[in-house]
């Protein structure tokens, strides 16, 4: 048994974990290294164990429970905004949809407009709904309602 050996054990020796085996304790007997490291592992951990684990401040957990709150709370205002913008998109698609009724030169012109818009539109909501991946898929999911929304009315009224 080297002092390599022993020493690598000796936090274990000494918060109990392992009992020394009979070459162990033989090298500890006989080598004052080992014996000095095994005496200040023991002081360690009579140390730490002594010492009273902090308690928290009165407020810590209102206070994290309020944080948690206030991060929710304003995840759901981004997915507002992003829905609200949604459903203007949404709201221009029906529109330009209906429009298609009366006038398919207006659709054209009106698509221009549109897709200038949804760029717009939809510039605004990735930028809010980048820190929040859940919510880009939502408003994806939106948009593509939207969308479905767009081809059921253009198909029905065409009939
Ligand atoms: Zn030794």
């Amino acid at each position: 048994m080297t002092c390599r050996d022993v020493i690598d054990r000796v936090e274990g020796f000494a918060a109990g974990d392992q009992q020394p085996d009979g070459a162990a304790r033989a090298h500890l007997e006989t080598c004052p290294r080992c014996a000095s490291a095994l005496a200040d592992a023991k002081r360690i951990e009579t140390f730490l164990t002594s010492w009273a684990a902090p308690e928290a401040p009165p407020r810590f957990t209102a206070a994290v429970q309020s944080r948690i709150r206030r991060q929710n709370w304003q995840s759901e205002k981004r997915v507002d905004h992003v829905f609200n913008a949604a459903m203007v998109v949404a709201a221009l698609l029906v529109l330009v949809g209906v429009a298609g009724m009366f006038n398919v030169e207006m659709v054209v012109v009106g698509a221009a407009t549109l897709a200038d818009a949804f760029a717009l539109v939809g510039a605004a909501a990735v930028e809010k709904a980048a820190p929040s991946m859940a919510t880009y898929v939502a408003a994806m999911g939106l948009l593509a309602s939207a969308l479905g929304m767009w081809w059921w009315t253009d198909g029905t009224f065409d009939r």
